[in-house]
């Protein structure tokens, strides 16, 4: 018997309907959500925070006490609209910024970045470090990590004991929840449980996820996507990434390793990518690919020494000095960018999208023409696509993202009560 069909009432009583965990994602706790509309809100009286959650103003004053003694938030005395309120000063709740501060971090292949923000999210400093492309051993990375760690907290004049937590993104297959980078470009081992090894390291709590989901983290928090529960972010540097936002949150998959649209396939049998597969999508659109096809058309001897962006630079000069080879090459990155995001769309019906990366100096690639062969391949519904937007911000907001990461880690652990944990070496 197929299990969707019922049994017969006879049978016994087995409940109807979505079976939820008690205090899942969707039901959290009331003291979570008092704070994260504070943290939203920057400055939000009592009264609207009862109204906003729709909860008795008794249950309000309660929460709200119980998180100022915990020093998260704090009572701030508000500037008063209009002539609105009469008599005591206006009192209004604000997330107390030097309650926390974290550290976020993105490793790439071309160098590795670091901000320190506050509790409110203000940012004290950032920094960043060049470094040879190609994969690490374990060991290089922890290197690099405390490196970098260590110079960003000289730099915000603290020291690393002095940080509650730190964020770490990463390109590739990484289980944030697990902690585990299960394939990556910067790490020559599959399979590393790179949260406990940094956290080990640092003698901090590390929480670590894929790199583009950390752009859309970026956004969420920071950016566009603030007021959308529904938005994509898709990511062009050395390979293809996508972070998408469902309700208001990261959708990550059942074993959260999906949305990678980077490795979903645009031609049988086609070209060789990164991963292993052939006709990944990111093996057409990715510097790499268009470092491949440039070397090959233009026939470029490859330089020893000479970086992918020295040469994509090259490529950029000639397709913008009209060398039709060189406009042709970014004319097909295009092309395969929009059966991409077309696919997207078709799939999750997002309300924006956003292309991120450095790559998105390169008009080309988003180009009038693209966009309308993106249109020509969406479903015709009669709805109007949604709007595509370039954000061309650096690897400063996706170590910003990284620190949203370890706010959200430091913050949900001492709303649940529990200890955020370091992993002993
Ligand atoms: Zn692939």
């Amino acid at each position: 018997m197929p299990r969707a069909i019922r049994p017969k009432a006879s049978e016994g009583r087995m409940g109807v309907g979505p079976l939820i965990p008690p205090l899942a994602e969707s039901q959290r706790p009331l003291r979570q959500q008092v704070f994260e509309l504070v943290r939203a809100a920057g400055l939000i009286p009592r009264v609207q925070v009862a109204k906003d959650l729709g909860v008795s103003p008794a249950s309000v004053t309660t929460i709200t006490s119980e998180l100022i003694e915990t020093g998260l938030i704090e009572e701030v005395a508000a500037p008063r609209e209009g002539d609105a309120g009469r008599g005591r000063p206006a009192v209004a709740l604000g997330v107390r910024a030097d309650a926390h501060r974290v550290a976020g971090m993105k490793l790439s292949d071309r160098e590795h970045t670091a901000v320190i923000v506050d509790f409110a999210g203000n940012l004290i400093a950032d920094d960043v470090i060049p470094r040879r492309p190609g994969p690490m051993s374990v060991t290089e990375i922890l290197d690099a990590i405390e490196d970098l760690l260590n110079r960003v907290c000289t730099k915000a004049g603290m020291a690393r004991a002095d940080l509650s937590a730190v964020g770490i993104g990463v390109p590739g297959f990484v289980d944030s929840a697990e902690g585990m980078v299960l394939w990556s470009s910067v790490l020559a081992d599959r399979a590393v449980p790179l949260a406990a090894r940094a956290g080990a390291r640092l003698g901090l709590p590390v929480t670590i996820d894929n790199d583009a989901n950390l752009v859309a983290l970026a956004e969420l928090w920071f950016g566009a996507g603030r007021s959308l529960s529904d938005f994509a972010v898709v990511t062009i540097e050395h390979g293809v990434g996508m972070g998408f936002v469902m309700n208001h949150r990261i959708y990550r998959g059942a074993q959260r390793v999906g949305m990678e649209l980077g490795h979903t396939k645009v031609q049988l049998d086609g070209a060789l990518c990164r991963c292993g597969q052939r006709g990944c999508l990111e093996a057409y659109i990715a510097d790499y690919a268009l470092a491949r096809e440039a070397t090959t058309a233009l026939n470029w001897g490859h330089k020893e020494g000479q970086s992918i962006a020295v040469l994509l630079e090259s490529l950029y000069d000639h397709a913008k000095a009209g060398n039709a080879t060189a406009k042709s090459i970014f004319r097909r990155a295009g092309r395969y960018l929009a059966v991409g995001l077309s696919n997207v769309i078709n799939l999750f019906d997002p309300a924006l999208i956003i292309l991120s990366g450095e790559r998105m100096r390169y008009d080309y690639l988003y180009a009038a023409e693209t966009l309308a062969e993106m249109e020509s391949l969406v479903i015709a519904t009669g709805r109007p696509r949604p709007p595509i937007e370039i954000h061309a911000w650096g690897d400063l907001l996706w170590a910003h993202g990284a620190a949203a990461l370890a706010l959200s880690a430091v913050s949900e652990a001492i709303l649940s009560g529990q200890v955020l944990g370091v992993a002993a070496e």
